[in-house]
């Protein structure tokens, strides 16, 4: 079974490689950004270092470990996930399983989904588990922002943080696996995050940066106002002045002529100061948003 995402193929043969010398680090955190498909990941990871049988491609797919894995029963492998907040009693009650005996094999996994979001205590209950770990037993943190960990958690596990794929590589799993032609510009508007493509361009063709960008063509042809534009694009307000931004500094680095240059630094100033501003409560969105495009497209 290949990687799930080519983009974690370097990644995972580096820890497939520890796992079979025995030297894969008993904690293992996965930092990357949305949209870049940690999750899927770290199950795939759990899958491999599972298996009773793991091939030079990952696991088997047919061990009594896999078939459990995919009837996702398996006795050895916990997961934890909440985007919202992970408590202590959820840690707690898991850290109890795993001090169990494994009960296939000698390896147990445990899977912490968005481990940014442990409240302080549920971190100090797994602080244990991670000083004094019990062989055999990896725990598979993902994490969106390293800063909300506690320094004591991060400093026991292995930092893996995952970069955004080559452009290159990107554009043709979007080709090969979704038949999604992007153009840099989009790819650029979604941070390169291969997941947060494919469900903008397919979940929500209404919001997405394409339709963002016929918006504005409208207004410059005069089927638009810029309040009808702040109207829709309102509820996305800090992306949509975040997606401007870009396009001013696209345009800035394509300018020779010192004036105009100038003029647009000055614009993309304001639309960063209204970035600021709308994470103030109370600010006006729409007003706001409004606004900027006046500025911007006059
Ligand atoms: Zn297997």
């Amino acid at each position: 079974m290949n990687v799930c995402y080519p983009w974690f193929e370097s990644l995972h043969a580096q820890l497939m490689h520890h796992a079979q010398a025995n030297t894969l680090h008993h904690a293992l955190l996965i930092h990357a950004k949305p949209g870049m498909g940690k999750h899927e990941y770290v199950h795939q990871l759990a899958n491999d270092l599972l298996c009773h049988r793991p091939e030079s491609q990952g696991a088997c797919g047919h061990c009594q470990s896999c078939l459990l894995n995919n009837a996702l029963s398996h006795p050895d492998r916990y997961v934890i996930a909440s985007d919202k907040q992970i408590s202590v009693n959820e840690i707690r009650e898991a850290l109890e399983k795993l001090q169990e005996h494994a009960q296939l094999r000698q390896r147990k996994v445990l899977i912490i989904e968005h481990a940014d979001t442990m409240t302080e205590s549920a971190a100090n209950a797994l602080l244990k588990t991670l000083e004094e770990p019990s062989s055999d037993t990896f725990l598979l943190l993902t994490v969106n922002d390293i800063q909300r960990l506690l320094p004591t958690i991060l400093s026991r596990c292995e930092k893996n943080t995952l970069s955004k794929p080559s452009t290159s590589m990107l554009r043709s799993w979007l080709n090969e696996h979704h038949q999604i032609t992007a153009a840099d510009d989009l790819m650029r508007a979604y941070q390169y995050a291969p997941l947060s493509i494919v469900s903008a361009l397919k979940d929500s063709p209404e919001t997405n940066y394409n339709a963002f960008k016929e918006d504005l063509v409208a207004i410059k042809q005069g089927q638009l106002d810029s309040l009808g534009f702040a109207q829709k694009w309102h509820f996305q307000a800090y992306q949509s002045l975040g997606w401007l931004q870009l396009m001013l500094q696209q345009k800035i680095m394509k300018l020779t002529d010192t004036d105009t240059s100038l003029h647009y630094l000055a614009v993309s100033d304001f639309v960063s100061q209204q970035m600021q501003r709308i994470h103030h409560q109370g600010t006006n969105k729409r007003l706001v948003l409004s606004h900027v495009i006046d500025k911007v497209m006059s």
